[in-house]
């Protein structure tokens, strides 16, 4: 079980909240503090065996200063947010090789992104379960998904990447 409290407790908030977690067995928790101040992030993880994930943190302070402050344990990568799959993708080695969790989710994309982003994260060695099913989340998508979720899992299309079938817009 994971949470995300998107920024929004301060650091007295925060520690009391994951506190209670580990006893709940919470894994981690996206962004419990505020994403400029890494500083926190960085004495909460010494206090709790629940992990601590940034996600806004890195469009706000960058990775580099996310790692070097020592601010998580799970990094969330948005390929949308990061410039891509291949910004996406070197972001994911940095995180792995200074010996953090990777975890791709999405910025509740339409098909095409939200595709884009199962094969970024196919691509993560042994990456753990991600957030990627985020479909549901909207009104109506553009196109035909071709990686739904099923069961809990995605299987990765293996094709050159083109949504099947006509690819007709269906927005207002
Ligand atoms: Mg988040």
């Amino acid at each position: 079980m994971r949470a995300d409290a998107n920024g929004a407790w301060d650091r007295p908030t925060a520690r009391r909240a994951l506190e209670r977690f580990a006893e709940h067995r919470v894994r981690y928790v996206e962004q419990p503090l505020p994403a400029s101040d890494l500083e926190g992030l960085a004495a909460l993880r010494d206090r709790t065996s629940v992990g601590v994930g940034v996600d806004e943190s890195l469009p706000e302070r960058g990775l580099g200063a996310c790692l070097d402050a020592g601010a998580a344990d799970v990094v969330v990568l948005k390929p949308m947010a990061l410039g891509g799959p291949d910004r996406t993708l070197a972001a994911a080695r940095r995180v792995r090789s200074a010996g953090l969790e990777a975890v791709v989710t999405t910025t509740v994309d339409a098909v095409y992104a939200r595709t884009a982003a199962v094969h970024v994260a196919a691509a993560i060695p042994e990456v753990p379960a991600c957030g990627l099913a985020t479909a549901a989340l909207l009104a109506e998508d553009l196109a035909d998904d071709p990686a739904p979720v099923e069961g809990g899992e995605i299987a990765v299309p293996e094709g050159k990447g083109n949504v099947p079938g006509p690819v007709a817009w269906r927005g207002a």
